[in-house]
C-alpha cells in the first residue's frame, strides 16, 4: 500500500481507498473462544463477530448446544480450548471443577473471567481467585461481568459503557483491553487479581447510594404522616367529636409533601455548612472529615432529588385544591351563607399582600428547585464549567432554600403565637419542618460574614493554622497579605511561578482562576 506523499492528509478526500481491493489478503481475524453456551456466552459472541472476531465455543454437548450465534461452531472443552489464545469463561462459578482437568491446554491462554455470584461473601474468595487457583498456568482476568447479556447483544450505550478489569498479568490485561475497546466499551483498569472480589460486588448493589436519602425520605414521611394523623384527624374526633379521616388523602399528604421536601432540600446543604465549620474549627482543609459526615455529603445529590419529587407532589396536591369536593361544598356553602344572612366580607389588604407573597415565593422557590434538578442531569452538567455549575448548586441552591423556607414562614404568618395552634401541646407540622432550614440559613449566613469568610477563603487555598512540620500555631494573616497569599497559590495551583518584586507586589503571566480543587464544598 503506497500514498501519493504530495498529498497532504488533510486534502485526501475520504472516499479514497488506501488499500485498494485485492491487492493484499485482509489481515486476518483474530480467533477466540467462549466456554459455556448459555445467555452470556452466545451475546459475547454475537458482539464479538460483529466486531471482526471469529468465535468457536467450548462446550459439554457441541452438537447440541442449540443455536449459536452463525458462523460460530462448537467443539468440546479440549479441542476449543487449544484454537485459540484467549478464553472466555461464560460458565457459573459451581460448575468450574471441570476446568481442572484442562489445566494443561489452558497453559499460558489468558482465561477472562465473567462469573458473578448471587449473594455477597458466598465463598472465602472471588471467583477469579478460584480459577486463578484451579488453572495456575494460566492468565486470569476478571472483566466484563458488570454487563448484560442483553447490553453486550444491543452493543455499547452511555450508561453502560465501562469495562471493568482486573488481573496480575499486565500484558493479558492489555490484550482484553484492547478487545473491549474494538467491541467499543472503555476499559477501566482496577488493578491485580485481589480486586476481583469488589468487581463481583458490583452488579449485586442496589441503588447504594440512594439508599440513605430514601430510608430519610421514608423515615420522615412516616413520622410526620402519624403526627398529622394524631394531631388533626385523632384530636378532631376526640375533642369535638368530628370525624375528618377524609383529609388524609389531599389535606394532610398535602401538608406532609413540603415538609418532607423542605427539610430534606435544608438536609442535602446542611452538611456543606458543617463541614465549613469543621474546616474553621481545625484550622486546615488537609484532614478528612468523619465517616457519617463524608457519607452525608456523598449523598446531597440523591437528598435533593428525592427532595425534589416531594416538591412536585405538592405542587401537583395544591393544584387540585379548586376541584376538591370539599373545597367547592365550602365555598359555595359560605357564599350562600352570607347571601341569605346579607353579609359582606371586609377585603383586608395585608391578608391579600401575605398570601400574594406566600404563592409567589412558593413559585420562585420550586422554579430554581426544578433548575437545580436539571443541572444536576450529568448530560447538563458536563456541558456547565465548574465555575457555572459550582454557581447553580450553591448561590441558587441557598436561594432556592430561603425561598422555600420564607415561603413556609408565611404559611403560618403568626399562627405559631396562637395557642390555639398548639393541639395537645404539638407545634403544627410546618413548625416543625423550619427548624432544620432555619438552622441552616442562620449557619450559612454567619459564614458568609466578612472576617469568618477570609478564614474560610484562606483555609480552603491551603493555609493552615497548626505548621505541618513543627506543630506550631501560626497567627492569622493579616488581611492585606491575604490577596497576596491567595493569588500566589491560585497562580502556583494552576502552575504558574508569580514574580515577587516587593512585600505586596505581584506580577503574573496572566490572570487564573482558582482550579476546582480549590472550590470550596459548601
Ligand atoms: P447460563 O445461561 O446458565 O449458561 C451457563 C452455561 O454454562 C451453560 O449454557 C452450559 O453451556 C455451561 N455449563 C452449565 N453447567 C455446566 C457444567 N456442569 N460444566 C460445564 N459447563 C456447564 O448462564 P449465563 O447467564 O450465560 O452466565 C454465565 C456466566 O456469566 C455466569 O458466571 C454469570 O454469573 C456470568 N454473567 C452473566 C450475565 C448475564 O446477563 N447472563 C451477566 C454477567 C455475568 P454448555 O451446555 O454449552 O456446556
Amino acid at each position: 500500500m503506497s500514498v501519493d506523499s504530495s498529498v497532504s492528509k488533510e486534502v485526501q478526500p475520504e472516499s479514497v481507498l488506501l488499500c485498494p481491493q485485492g491487492t493484499t489478503a485482509a489481515p486476518e481475524q483474530k480467533l477466540l473462544c467462549i466456554f459455556g453456551t448459555g445467555d452470556l456466552g452466545r451475546s459475547l459472541g454475537q458482539r464479538l463477530l460483529q466486531s471482526g472476531y471469529r468465535v468457536v465455543y467450548g462446550s459439554r454437548r457441541p452438537n447440541s448446544c442449540g443455536p449459536l450465534p452463525r458462523g460460530t461452531k462448537a467443539m468440546n472443552h479440549e479441542a476449543a480450548a487449544m484454537s485459540a489464545a484467549l478464553v472466555f469463561v461464560c460458565v457459573h462459578r459451581e460448575n468450574y471443577d471441570f476446568l481442572e482437568a484442562l489445566a494443561p491446554q489452558l497453559n499460558g491462554k489468558v482465561l477472562v473471567d465473567v462469573s458473578n455470584n448471587l449473594k455477597k461473601n458466598l465463598y472465602p474468595e472471588s471467583n477469579a481467585e478460584y480459577l486463578q487457583r484451579l488453572i495456575p498456568g494460566a492468565h486470569v482476568v476478571k472483566a466484563f461481568n458488570t454487563l448484560s447479556a442483553w447490553s453486550l447483544q444491543n452493543g455499547p450505550s452511555d450508561a453502560n459503557r465501562q469495562v471493568y478489569l482486573c488481573g496480575n498479568s499486565v500484558q493479558a490485561k492489555q490484550a482484553v483491553e484492547e478487545m473491549a475497546t474494538k467491541l467499543g466499551f472503555a476499559a477501566l483498569d482496577r488493578g491485580s487479581l485481589s480486586a476481583a472480589g469488589e468487581l463481583e460486588d458490583f452488579p449485586l448493589q442496589l441503588f447504594p447510594e440512594w439508599r440513605l436519602p430514601l430510608r430519610v425520605a421514608v423515615g420522615l414521611t412516616a413520622f410526620f404522616f402519624f403526627y398529622l394523623v394524631i394531631r388533626d384527624i385523632v384530636y378532631s374526633y376526640v375533642e369535638k367529636r368530628k370525624d375528618i379521616s377524609f383529609r388524609i388523602m389531599v389535606s394532610l399528604a398535602n401538608k406532609v409533601f413540603p415538609i418532607v421536601s423542605l427539610i430534606m432540600l435544608a438536609l442535602c446543604y446542611l452538611p456543606g455548612v458543617i463541614a465549613a465549620y469543621l474546616q474553621l474549627y481545625r484550622g486546615t482543609k488537609y484532614r478528612r472529615f468523619p465517616a457519617w459526615l463524608d457519607r452525608w455529603m456523598l449523598c446531597r445529590k440523591q437528598l435533593g432529588l428525592i427532595a425534589l419529587g416531594f416538591a412536585f407532589l405538592h405542587v401537583f396536591y395544591t393544584l387540585i385544591i379548586p376541584i376538591r369536593y370539599y373545597v367547592r361544598f365550602k365555598i359555595t356553602e359560605s357564599t350562600i351563607s352570607k347571601i341569605r344572612l346579607n353579609r359582606t366580607s371586609v377585603f383586608d389588604t395585608t391578608t391579600a399582600w401575605c398570601a400574594d407573597s406566600f404563592y409567589s415565593m412558593g413559585i420562585l422557590g420550586f422554579g430554581l428547585f426544578v433548575l437545580l434538578g436539571i443541572s444536576s442531569l450529568p448530560s447538563v452538567s458536563n456541558a456547565l464549567s465548574w465555575r457555572e455549575f459550582s454557581f447553580i448548586q450553591s448561590k441558587l441552591g441557598y436561594l432556592t432554600v430561603f425561598f422555600c423556607t420564607f415561603h413556609t414562614y408565611l404559611y403560618g404568618k403568626d399562627r405559631f403565637l396562637h395557642l390555639s395552634s398548639y393541639k395537645w401541646f404539638t407545634p403544627p407540622g410546618y413548625f416543625l419542618s423550619l427548624v432544620v432550614p432555619s438552622v441552616l440559613i442562620v449557619l450559612k449566613l454567619l459564614l458568609l460574614l466578612p472576617c469568618v469568610d477570609r478564614s474560610l477563603t484562606r483555609i480552603r487555598q491551603g493555609w493552615e493554622r497548626t505548621d505541618p512540620e513543627d506543630g506550631s500555631v501560626k497567627g492569622f494573616v493579616p488581611p492585606a497579605d491575604l490577596m497576596l497569599f491567595s493569588r500566589k497559590h491560585s497562580l502556583q495551583a494552576a502552575g504558574f511561578s508569580p514574580v515577587i518584586t516587593g512585600s505586596h507586589h505581584i506580577s503574573g503571566e496572566r490572570s487564573v482562576q482558582t482550579p476546582p480543587s480549590l472550590k470550596s464544598s459548601g
